[in-house]
């Protein structure tokens, strides 16, 4: 050891979480670290790569006008923004998760979201309303759905800026390039850290720790480990520094492994995309307007229902089902009629992308796919869709299909006018959701169940919130609830100690 520092409060990582951890400990009066192992042009995380949807509860667009003063009158008559209750939340959150969700922990997520929103406000957060991407326009007037309705001005790029601005005002140190190695623990509990800065091993004295370092996603061993065989095959759409290490150390001082060790957040990514995330691109490789068209695999075949919900729904668990396809890949298919729809990600340069006037023609330029057997399919798929229901994407239409083993229960429509447009995905994972278990107060607990004094915990990197599905918009949310929350403990922690 050649250096020592000492402070309050210890935050790991400088994602949305870590911010939040850090801004709420500072507001109870201590004084604040942060370590952040990647350097100032790769930093914040997963939070960086985002595009800042944030989930929260709220009764109307009173509630929305409060977080977003500068809505005109103009664009509030012309939206219908609805409401989406805490009993809303709640019920997605149950039902996408099969009922595995953490009650306790998902009634903090809940019933501080909206206030929790309002304190980022307070730190200089900006927000606006997710116009484009979750309303359409149909006769003149946006209907927002799927209960996302906002997002960070500037997005994940202008939510880091925003937090790290507010932490300088605050006086919180961020120290760039370093690492945090190992909790530092005795019998009395978590003592700080030792970390790697500037080459040198350095101890940390701390208080109280908040770990916020993310999950394992971009640890290709740890996912071939506990996601299963082929999840290192898939891509990593963000940071490549959430490597699990948060999650090892707070392992190594005795925490409790808890949630869906087994599952991760992982949906349709460019086939071609790099390893890692790339921050010019940042979440555009997504390719998330599946739910307009089809999706074929090698064999030609369909293999998921497109329209099974709203994509806010489904999104997130069918990056497994593309993994799951021969040779990990897919082609989404649509035709003129939907190609208005398709989101801003499909216009980018980094795309693999082909077009035809014909069926014919676009089933021979599908990379991989077997020709043959792709357009009796698609020929089979035209058949079964159901036209006397009207086509309706700002509504679950229920224009399905009839009579096929995999059914399109939404938004189905013949694919038949020129020209046809194709797109190449694979599985991009986003994160992990088995992690450390925290309480309500985000402190650690140990594998008696008791917490670990001094060491709390938020973001990615803890378990119980998320299994098998998540609903859009909702980590943001969490990393901001229980980041917040975790800071207001372990300042208090700090200043009773
Ligand atoms: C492409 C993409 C789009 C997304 N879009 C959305 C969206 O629109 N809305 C939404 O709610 N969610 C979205 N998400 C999910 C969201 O990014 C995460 O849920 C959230 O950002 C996690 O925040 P966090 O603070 O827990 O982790 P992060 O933001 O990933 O922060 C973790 C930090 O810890 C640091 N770290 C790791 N190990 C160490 C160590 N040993 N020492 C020091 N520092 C360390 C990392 O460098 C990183 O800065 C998206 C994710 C991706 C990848």
């Amino acid at each position: 050891m050649t250096q020592n520092l000492e402070t309050d409060v210890l935050v790991i990582g400088a994602g949305n979480a870590a911010f939040a951890a850090a801004h709420a400990a500072r507001e109870e009066g201590a004084q604040v670290l942060m370590l952040e192992c990647a350097p100032p042009d790769e930093a914040g995380g997963n939070t960086r790569f985002t595009a800042g949807a944030m989930r929260f509860a709220y009764t109307g667009v009173e509630d929305l006008v409060a977080l977003m003063p500068d809505l005109t009158e103009d664009e509030i008559a012309r939206t219908d923004f609805g409401s989406y209750s805490e009993e809303s939340f709640f019920d997605d959150m149950g039902r996408v998760t099969e009922y595995r969700c953490d009650p306790d922990l998902v009634e903090q997520l809940v019933r501080r979201s909206r206030d929790t929103m309002m304190w980022m406000r307070s730190h200089g957060i900006r927000f606006a309303p997710l116009w484009g991407r979750q309303a359409f326009e149909v006769d003149g007037r946006f209907k927002f759905w799927g209960g996302l309705a906002v997002e960070v001005w500037g997005g994940g790029p202008g939510l880091v800026e925003g937090w790290t601005a507010a932490a300088g005002r605050a006086g919180i140190r961020v120290i760039y390039e370093a690492r945090a190695q190992g909790l530092l623990r005795d019998d009395s509990g978590v003592t700080g850290a030792v970390a790697r800065i500037d080459g040198e091993t350095v101890r940390i004295a701390a208080k109280a720790v908040v770990l916020a370092c993310g999950g394992f996603q971009a640890n290709a061993e740890w996912r071939a480990r506990y996601l299963g065989p082929g999840w290192d095959l898939a891509k990593v759409r963000g940071t490549r520094f959430n490597t699990g290490e948060g999650i090892r150390m707070a392992l190594e001082a005795g925490a409790s492994p808890s949630g869906n060790w087994s599952g991760c957040h992982a949906v349709g990514w460019e086939r071609n995309a790099p390893e890692f995330g790339d921050l010019a691109v940042g979440d555009a490789f997504q390719k998330h307007s599946y739910p307009f068209g089809i999706m074929v695999n090698a064999n030609g075949e369909r293999f998921v229902d497109e329209g099974a919900d709203f994509r806010n729904y489904t999104y997130a668990k069918y990056g497994r089902v593309i993994l799951a396809q021969p040779g990990q890949f897919a082609w989404q298919i649509f035709d003129a009629k939907v190609l208005h729809l398709l989101r801003d990600e499909y216009r980018i340069r980094e795309v693999t992308k082909v077009s035809a006037s014909t069926l014919e023609e676009l089933v021979e330029k599908l990379d991989g796919v077997d020709p043959e057997r792709a357009l009796a399919h698609i020929r089979k798929f035209n058949d079964a869709v159901m036209e006397d229901v009207p086509f309706n994407p700002n509504v679950k239409d229920g224009r399905g299909t009839v009579g096929l083993s995999v059914p399109k229960s939404n938004w189905a429509n013949r694919l038949d006018q020129p020209p046809f447009e194709a797109y190449a995905i694979t599985c991009g994972i986003t994160f992990t959701f088995g992690g450390v278990r925290i309480d309500t107060e985000a402190a650690v607990q140990d594998r008696d169940g008791k917490p670990i004094p001094g060491l709390f915990s938020a973001g990615e990197m803890v378990g119980g919130l998320f299994y098998f599905n998540y609903p859009g918009g909702t980590g943001l949310m969490a990393g901001a609830v229980f980041g917040r929350i975790a800071g207001i403990s372990a300042g208090r922690f700090a200043q009773s100690g």
